[in-house]
């Protein structure tokens, strides 16, 4: 019993830590109750979003063409998928 206290402590914690770092607070939850403490270390060592905005905007993110995931519109290789972008 105390370890599923622990583990969803954890996931908890990760979310907590995310959701500071302007991160998604829900998606760290669901990784914190898979890969528990290895996650919340993971999170701990990422850096904030810190490209001013708490989310992206049509301004500084465009949308991937082959994953549809946002990312910054100076980016020449989607960081999510790989693919080349063309900057705009
Ligand atoms: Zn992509």
């Amino acid at each position: 019993m105390e370890i599923a206290i622990f583990w969803i402590g954890m996931a908890i914690a990760c979310s907590i830590v995310a959701s500071n770092k302007a991160r998604s607070g829900f998606g760290w939850f669901i990784l914190g109750l898979l890969f528990n403490v290895i996650a919340l270390i993971i999170v701990l060592v990422l850096p904030s979003r810190v490209d001013g905005a708490n989310s992206p905007t049509p301004e500084t993110h465009v949308k991937c063409p082959d994953c549809r995931e946002l990312v910054l519109r100076e980016a020449r290789v989607c960081k999510h998928c790989g693919c080349k972008l063309v900057p705009q």
